[in-house]
């Protein structure tokens, strides 16, 4: 069976757990670790052909700079993350993006990168403008999505858009 491997990025508290817990387990969790990195598989069937998708939940630690690398490297494609309600978090985006790259010594439209912004079920609390997300996206070259772990918006699509990704760029390489 096909694997792709999928590595979740972000700045804390973004939801990159909540994300991958809901989209591997069908579950919101509100009271995880935040140090915890943490990886998933998951069956799940693309173009009627099935594939296997290891997903790894970072922990973001600006100590762990050397397994940083190692990650972003056998990373085949990332999901990065910000929260709606915190631009700081959208702000980290574009220094994420860079280090995949930079790191693989990819341009940005040679990685399937997706940016995501999480939380939307939070519009009340919005830092963050919709067309901010897609501008930014457009800038990169990457798919734009909003999602909220809570409600399940969008989570299904993020993760297949990103395995699509994944597996369009192999069968070019
Ligand atoms: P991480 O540090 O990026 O892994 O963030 P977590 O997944 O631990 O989430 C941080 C907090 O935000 C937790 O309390 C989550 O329950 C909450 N959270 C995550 N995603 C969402 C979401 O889509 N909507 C809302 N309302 N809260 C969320
Ligand atoms: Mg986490």
């Amino acid at each position: 069976m096909e694997r792709h491997s999928i590595v979740v990025v972000g700045g804390g508290g973004v939801g990159k757990s909540a994300i991958t817990v809901r989209f591997v387990l069908n579950r919101f969790v509100t009271d995880y670790d935040p140090t915890i990195q943490d990886s998933y598989e998951k069956e799940i069937v693309l173009d009627q052909n099935k594939c296997l998708l290891d997903i790894l939940d970072t922990a973001g630690c600006e100590e762990f700079y050397y397994l940083q690398g190692i990650t972003y490297r056998t990373g085949d494609g990332f999901l990065i993350v910000y929260s709606i309600t915190d631009r700081s978090s959208f702000d980290l985006v574009t220094h994420f993006l860079h280090e995949i790259c930079q790191i693989k010594d990819l341009k940005e439209e040679e990685v399937p990168m997706i940016i995501v912004g999480n939380k939307c079920d939070l519009e009340v609390e919005r830092e963050v403008s919709y067309q901010e997300g897609q501008d930014l996206a457009r800038l990169k070259h990457c798919k734009f999505i909003e999602t909220s772990a809570r409600t399940n918006q969008n989570l299904e699509e993020v993760f297949y858009a990103i395995a699509r990704e994944t597996k369009q760029i192999k069968c070019y390489c």
